[in-house]
This record gives structure tokens, sequence and C-alpha cells, in this order.
């Protein structure tokens, strides 16, 4: 490979732009990214995509990543989203090696930078109030006007900012700011706040700081510290990047460059930390790792795997523009990869007893199952059949409507890996309600006989009475009844689009014996029904609890069929 041939194989504006740096020379060719999250959240799956890309440029390029906990705001920050936050990023596996970093690592070389801003008169010590320095910013068409505080010596704001340091003055009594230009087109450029006074314990510093910088000032100088060499962030940070740029080029340290790409949206999902925990906080869901939460934790919880969700990262890429990502394509990965992983087993949701009249009773057999199709390594299991089984209550109809070609009165259908059975009789209870559908069997139906090939139009799944374990079944649904949750009726908020219907618990579904011995995180196909994973906090042994991961009509797979007609 030649110099100039660009590395990755993938293209898009970042990979674009790294190329064109390769190629200049820039960075001693070295690419270097990081992710860098504010631990005041659990990560949701736009913080994967930006995982993805920053972990996914620097192997393809042979260069390194960073993780990087971006802890300047103590307020809202915590212990336990730092480590949730470690735990996601392996799991995506976005390999950081040994280096994870946390801004508030720096705030010394970060103070001794501002002091320098100071002495060469770019910086301020201001005793206006935060509204005060709002009211005075100006507008897009107006400029701003000068802080009374702008013209303070050097001498006397280096004084000033040690005893904000030092603890001498309350919150929000007084602010450093950069001295820049209060009639700049650009909003951010007048004169920004460097460090507030917050005096309240950080997760890790405790009471040692009461002053903290702001993300503008402290952003830069991180990626500057660690040698960052593309510092990847979403676009809102397009108009901050002027500000990015200057407070690193005042200081000459090593300039890292800032690019922005568009945010992951999807639909009838909300991914914004803050109204994530409001769902958390107003019990809305039972907690971050809520398996209908976008959350990693909740999409691991739900059984989702971290190849679907890579993979899904990849195939929507980057781009410029804001653009809103339709949540079937994720769910469609999901059920592909699942596809080939997961074994088939067979699970009865909702149970009616069905008895095989003429089948000799206490007698048992042992039955082929092919445990997955798209594996041939999967292998088979063996199901015991008896005279007494369970089918989907669904499965029967008293009355069949038009094209209905399961089990009715006299019909017949087939029983997945068993014979074929017709319905005789139904037994009702005083409600009305059927308890037991007396069926009889086509003993010369199964594998290996000689009807085996008979065709019947529908073919069922079921699970042996003898042989069932009862199991807890949650269905999950989307969280949101609209694609965009924020858009609420006047005077209501997102909380207005709330699935009343979005979680369904079943009890005593019938599964088959081995499902009994699931362990936690387990992933199954339920034949016809959908992806299942053993619950990882609620299931026991003997006591499963599945979740459903994704029914299997797959939304995305019809619309692209739809596509492919129209073409
Ligand atoms: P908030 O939800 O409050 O706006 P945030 O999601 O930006 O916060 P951070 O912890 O600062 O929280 O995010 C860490 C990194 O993840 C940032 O680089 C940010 O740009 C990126 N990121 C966050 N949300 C998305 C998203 N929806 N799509 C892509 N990247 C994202
Ligand atoms: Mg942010």
């Amino acid at each position: 490979m030649t110099m100039t041939e660009p590395i990755s194989e993938k293209s898009d504006f970042i990979r674009d732009i790294i190329n064109e740096d390769q190629q200049a020379e820039k960075f001693q060719q070295r690419v270097h990214t990081r992710f860098p999250p504010e631990p005041n959240g659990y990560l949701h799956i736009g913080h994967a995509k930006s995982i993805c890309l920053n972990y996914g440029i620097a192997r393809e390029y042979n260069g390194k990543f960073n993780l990087r906990f971006d802890d300047t705001n103590p307020t809202k920050e915590d212990q336990e989203y730092v480590d949730s936050i470690i735990d996601d990023v392996k799991w995506l596996g976005g390999d950081f090696e040994d280096r994870l970093f946390y801004a508030s690592d720096y705030f010394d070389r970060m103070y001794e930078w501002a002091e320098k801003l100071i002495a060469h008169g770019k910086a301020y010590v201001c005793d206006l109030t935060g509204d005060e320095i709002r009211a005075m910013r100006g507008t897009l068409t107006e400029p701003g006007s000068e802080s009374p505080y702008r013209t303070r010596s050097a001498e006397e704001n280096l004084a000033l900012f040690a005893r904000m340091k030092s603890g001498e003055f309350p919150d929000g009594t007084k602010t450093l700011r950069a001295k820049i230009d209060m009639a700049s087109p650009n909003i951010n450029m007048r004169d920004p706040i460097m460090y507030r006074i917050v005096h309240e314990e950080h997760h890790r510093q405790g009471s040692t700081w009461c002053i903290y910088p702001t993300y503008d000032w402290a952003h830069g100088l991180e990626d500057s510290i660690e040698g960052v060499t593309h510092s990847i962030c979403t676009l809102e940070f397009e108009n901050h990047r002027p500000l990015y740029d200057w407070y690193i080029e005042q200081l000459g340290i090593f300039h890292p460059r800032q690019i922005e790409f568009a945010r992951l949206n999807l639909t009838y999902t909300i991914l914004s930390k803050r109204k994530l925990l409001r769902l958390v906080q107003e019990h809305h869901v039972s907690g971050w790792d809520d398996p209908r939460m976008p959350t990693i934790v909740g999409y691991r919880r739900r059984g989702y795997t971290a190849d679907a969700i890579k993979n899904f990262c990849d195939i929507i890429g980057v781009a410029k523009r804001d653009s809103t990502i339709d949540v079937a394509l994720l769910e469609h990965g999901i059920r592909e990869d699942l596809n080939t992983k997961a074994a088939r087993v067979m699970a009865v949701l909702h149970p009616v007893k069905v008895i095989i009249t003429n089948y000799p009773e206490g007698s048992v057999e042992s039955l082929e199952a092919v445990n997955n199709p798209e594996d041939e390594t999967a292998g088979t299991r063996q199901l015991p059949f008896g005279r007494e089984i369970y089918i989907e209550q669904d499965d029967f109809r008293e009355v069949p409507p038009p094209k209905y070609y399961r089990l009715s009165p006299g019909t017949e259908v087939r029983l997945r890996y068993a014979y074929i059975i017709k319905c005789e009789t139904i037994v009702k209870d005083d409600n009305g309600t059927i308890t037991e559908i007396h069926c009889t069997y086509d003993a010369d139906t199964r594998s290996g006989m000689p009807g085996a090939s008979r065709k019947v139009k529908a073919t069922i799944h079921w699970v042996s009475a003898n042989d069932a374990v009862d199991a807890e079944v949650r269905l999950y649904d989307r969280l949101f009844v609209k694609e965009n949750p924020d858009d609420a009726e006047e005077g209501n908020d997102f909380l207005s689009n709330l699935n009343p219907h979005s979680l369904q618990v079943l009890q005593q579904c019938k599964v088959e014996r081995m499902l009994g011995a699931a362990a936690p995180g387990d992933r199954f196909q339920f034949e016809r029904l959908g992806y299942f994973c053993a619950d990882a906090r609620d299931t026991k042994p003997g006591a499963p609890v599945f979740n459903r991961i994704v029914s299997l009509r797959d939304a995305w797979a019809k619309i692209e069929q739809k596509g492919q007609q129209k073409k």
C-alpha cells in the first residue's frame, strides 16, 4: 500500500478529512480519537453510534482510542454512571486499552492555563450575575455590550481568580471569562465563561475545587493533553469550533481537529439524557435498564446483541445533516443477527390443553427437533411427546373465520416435529371457556413413518404437558406511540405519547423443560412467536422469566420489499 491510498475501506466525510490529513502528513499521520461522555446518565444508542465511529476509525487507521470522562460538572455526576459507562463501552467492543481518563485529573493544568490567559490579558474575572451576562450578550442581529469588569488589570484578575479558587466567594457571584469580542457575529465568542463557582462535592475530587471549567474551555484542552488528533462531536458544537480553536491557539498547545457529525435520532425513541432521567425518576419505566429503554443497559437486558448494535451503527453511517432513522431498521438487524445465533425452542404463551384421546395413556416417546435450521452445528434435541400437550389458544377456533387453517372442530393440523392431530370435541367450563380440546392423532404421520409427508395446511407449536415448565413472559412494545415522541399536543410533553401497552406480563406460560434451566441472558427463538431472552435480573433456576426481544414480524423487510417492487 502506498502512502496516498486511503487506509480505511469505509468512506464518509469524516474519513475523507482524515485521509486528507494523512496525505498532508498532518499529526505525523497519527490517528487518535476519543469518546468523551459526561457521567451524568447511562449511555444510549446515540452514544453507541459515537463509540462505534470513534473506535472504528482508530482501529481502521491503526490509531488509538481513549475513553475520557468529561466530568467537569459536579452537580449531576455520579460514580454509578462512571461504572456503567465503562461497562457499556467495553460491551460494545470499544477497546480503550489502558487509556481511561478523567477531565477532572487535568483541573490543575487547566487552572494554570487560565492564569496564562489572564496574564496575557485574554481573560478576566467578571462580577456580573448569570442573568446579567445573558442580558448583555446581544442577539444574532445585535452585538453584545462589554462587561464593566472587562478592563480589570491582569494583576487584579490573577488575585481575584486565586480567591475564587480558594473558596472566598459564594456560588454565582463571579466568573472567569475569556476576553474575545462582544461584537462577534458568533455569540459563542462574546466573552464566554471559562469558570463558574460551584461549592459542591465532586465524585472524584471531593471538595478540592469550588470552581469548575465550562465545556467549551475544558474540552479542547482535554483533547490536546491526550494528543487526540480528531475530536469528533455532534453538530450542535459546530458554532463552538471557533472557540475551541481560539483557546488552543492562544495557549499555543497541540491543536486537535474538531469534526462535527449529525447525531442519531430514532423513530418512536427518546435520546435525551434529561428526558430518559425523567422516565426513570417518575417511574414510567422500572429503571435505566428497563428493557424498553434505548439505553445500552436496557437493550442488553432486553437481549439485543452487541454485534447487531455495532452493525446498525455501521449501516446508518455518518452524515452532516440531521435525520431520523426508522427504529424498524435496528429491530431488523437484531432479527438477522439472532436468526443465526438463537436456538429454536417451543413455548406456549396462552396455553390451552389438548388431550390426544387415542394416544396410549402413560406412554411417552421422544421426537427429534432441529435446534437451528440456520446453523448446522447447533444439532438436534429430543422432545418428549405424550397424551397431553399445550397449544396456543389462538391456534384453535371453535368457529373458524374464512381462511383460518389451524385447528377447529373436525379439522387437522400438524404439530411441529410430531404428528397430525384432528379436533374431535371440546370441553368448556361453566363460563363457556374452553378448558380442553380433545383430538385424535394419526400415528402414521411422525417423522420416519410413511405418512410423514402427508400435507395439512398448518403446522403449530406445542409443549408436552408433563414436561412443561411454567415461565413468566414479558412482551415489550415501543415505549411511545408517536414516531416523534416530542410531537405532543399543546400543554403536553413527550410523556403524553407514552404507549400504555408497552409492557404486557404473562404468567404461567408453558415452555420446554430445558428452558427451565435457561441462564440469565440466554437467547432463544420461540417458534412462531419471536426472539426471547432470559431476564438477567429476575430469572431464577427452574423459574425463568423471558423478555421478548423482537417479534418475528419484520416491518423493515416489508419496507425493503416494497421498495424493490417499485424499482
Ligand atoms: P444530552 O443528551 O444531555 O445532550 P449528550 O448525550 O450529549 O447529552 P455526552 O455524555 O456529552 O452527553 O455525550 C458523549 C458523546 O456522545 C458526545 O461526543 C456526543 O456528541 C455523543 N452523542 C450523544 N448523543 C448522541 C447521538 N444521539 N448521536 C450521536 N452521538 C451522540
Ligand atoms: Mg453533551
